[in-house]
């Protein structure tokens, strides 16, 4: 049998989710679901300076609003736990011990100072400074210096981090499934540090040894950390462990020019980059996004199904993801698209739905209504919107009668006559019993067709009276929803109001 997929998203808690942070929590989650296997969530927290109050039940809180929830994490321990590093912060250095142990880490004790010199050094001969095999036996630690020495400074508390004893002259093929195989010269690579002098691990370490004690089967990340894949490979290989499979996801890049979307593209193009809002960053939540609508956009940022397939659900999207589909190359956001998803989700939406929300919208601003008539207005406006927000500009006339009339189609629209026909069209209307919008519009057609006027000196005034200009749905749906009463009141307003 072979063994069940696991795999993590493992976000430090710096700050906010970055839409690029959620887009890798997403192509975990979809290639955990697709096959069988488990999405955990490991909240990276050793590096104690860059830890943020808050931010880890913002991640949460961004994978539940999308319906990506976890199997295992924070608060739903599995048989892996704890999940958050700074619980398990004792566990890891036996592990770098071992490496000593074997030899493939050693203690080093260069003093920042020392370590500022030989850097400051290099740089004046034009060289750069990097601590791996080339000058290690020139510096400060457990493989250049006599053993009583190391045991008397180790035995004397003096301060030291372990660091990784990366090979010389190899030649390392790595294999990622999105960018397949890789060779690294060894030689280049320098002897991370994985053991801190403040007795905390470094993200390399714990990562490795994390993912290898709950079993993860592949790891998925971004490709910033492309980078550090030799490392840890060569870890696992330091441990004897069987390394996950890779695969590092393309970068997210900036609407327009060069580089990596950052916050500050969102800002300046007013659009979300973060999926909730945090402090003065407007989230994708609140900015009206439905969740699917971002799954869906997210999920397509770097991976293509093959086919002209654009709208897909989660379910969807999780029969169809492949990590072999996934792109090498960086993925350009466009904001655009994303309001183009939202529009397509919003059109999915049942009436009832969208009611639901908007009516709650129209309460906050003092309008009553019933949900029956919110949901009709809805189902008559609701093509024309990209959010909720967008729905009050189209449907206002619905609730309250126009205050002012669009001075252009006044001019255009309001003629010497139209008063008087004006009049009798309220007439006519107050004879209708039934009111009901077919209805309505067979008995106002038949009196204009046997009266010989145009149909352009009744229907487009009419539209003015009732909306304050040309826009809206079908007249006759405006009218069997406001009602009789409320139609023939707007009519005699705006007698008074444009005959003067
Ligand atoms: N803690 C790392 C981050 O913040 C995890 C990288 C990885 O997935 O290995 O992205």
């Amino acid at each position: 049998m072979s063994e069940k997929v696991r795999v993590r998203f493992a976000p430090s808690p710096t700050g906010p989710l970055h839409i690029g942070g959620l887009r890798t929590a997403l192509f975990n989650y979809l290639f955990a679901k697709k096959n069988g296997g488990d999405f955990l969530l490991r909240i990276e927290d050793t590096d104690q300076n860059r830890y943020v109050e808050g931010a880890e039940a913002y991640i949460i809180e961004a994978l539940n609003w999308c319906g990506i929830p976890f199997d295992e994490g924070p608060g739903k321990e599995g048989n892996y736990g704890p999940y958050r590093q700074s619980e398990r912060k004792n566990l890891y250095k036996a592990y770098a011990l071992e490496l000593i142990e074997n030899g493939h880490a050693y203690y080093a004790f260069d003093s920042a100072e020392s370590l500022d010199f030989h850097r400051k050094d290099h740089e004046e001969k034009g060289k750069t400074f990097i601590y791996n095999w080339h000058n290690r036996l020139k510096l400060s630690n457990s493989l250049s210096l006599p053993t009583e020495e190391v045991q008397a400074k180790l035995y004397a508390g003096e301060d030291y981090v372990i660091r990784f004893k990366s090979p010389q002259d190899e030649q390392f093929v790595l294999n990622d499934i999105i960018r397949g195989e890789i060779t690294i010269d060894t030689n280049i690579l320098d002897d991370k540090v994985l053991f801190k002098s403040d007795g905390m691990p470094t993200y390399h370490l714990a990562n490795i040894v994390d993912d290898h004690l709950m079993k993860i089967t592949h790891v998925i990340r971004g490709e910033e950390w492309l980078p550090s894949m030799a490392l840890h490979e060569l870890l696992y290989k330091a441990f004897g462990w069987n390394a996950p499979k890779f695969a590092h996801l393309p970068l997210i890049m900036k609407p327009v020019g060069k580089g990596k979307l950052s916050k500050r593209d969102g800002e300046k193009g007013g659009f979300p980059v973060f999926p909730l809002s945090w402090n003065e960053s407007q989230g994708y939540r609140e900015a009206g996004f439905f969740p699917e609508a971002v799954v869906n956009f997210l999920a397509l940022l770097g991976w293509n199904p093959g086919t002209e397939q654009e709208i897909f659900t989660l379910d969807e999207l999780i029969e169809s993801f492949s990590l072999e589909r996934v792109n090498k190359s960086g993925a350009r956001f466009d904001p655009e698209k994303n309001n183009w998803y939202n529009q397509q989700w919003l059109q999915r939406k049942s009436d009832e739905e969208l009611a639901q929300i908007f009516i709650k919208q129209l309460e906050a601003q003092k309008v009553t209504t019933e949900i029956s008539k919110v949901k009709k207005v809805v189902s008559l406006i609701k093509e024309r919107a990209v959010f909720v927000s967008d729905f009050w500009e189209l449907s206002d006339y619905f609730f309250q009668s126009p205050t002012t009339y669009d001075d252009k189609s006044v001019k255009k629209q309001w003629k010497e006559d139209t008063p008087d026909i004006m009049e009798e069209v309220a007439a006519i209307l107050s004879n209708i019993s039934d009111f009901e919008s077919l209805n309505i519009e067979t008995i106002v057609k038949e009196w204009i067709t046997n009266k010989e006027l145009s149909f352009g000196k009744v229907m487009p005034p009419l539209r003015l009276i009732l909306v304050g200009d040309m826009k809206g749905p079908h007249l006759f749906d405006i009218m069997e929803l406001i009602g009789k009463e409320e139609t023939i009141k707007r009519i005699n307003k705006a007698i008074n109001t444009l005959s003067n």
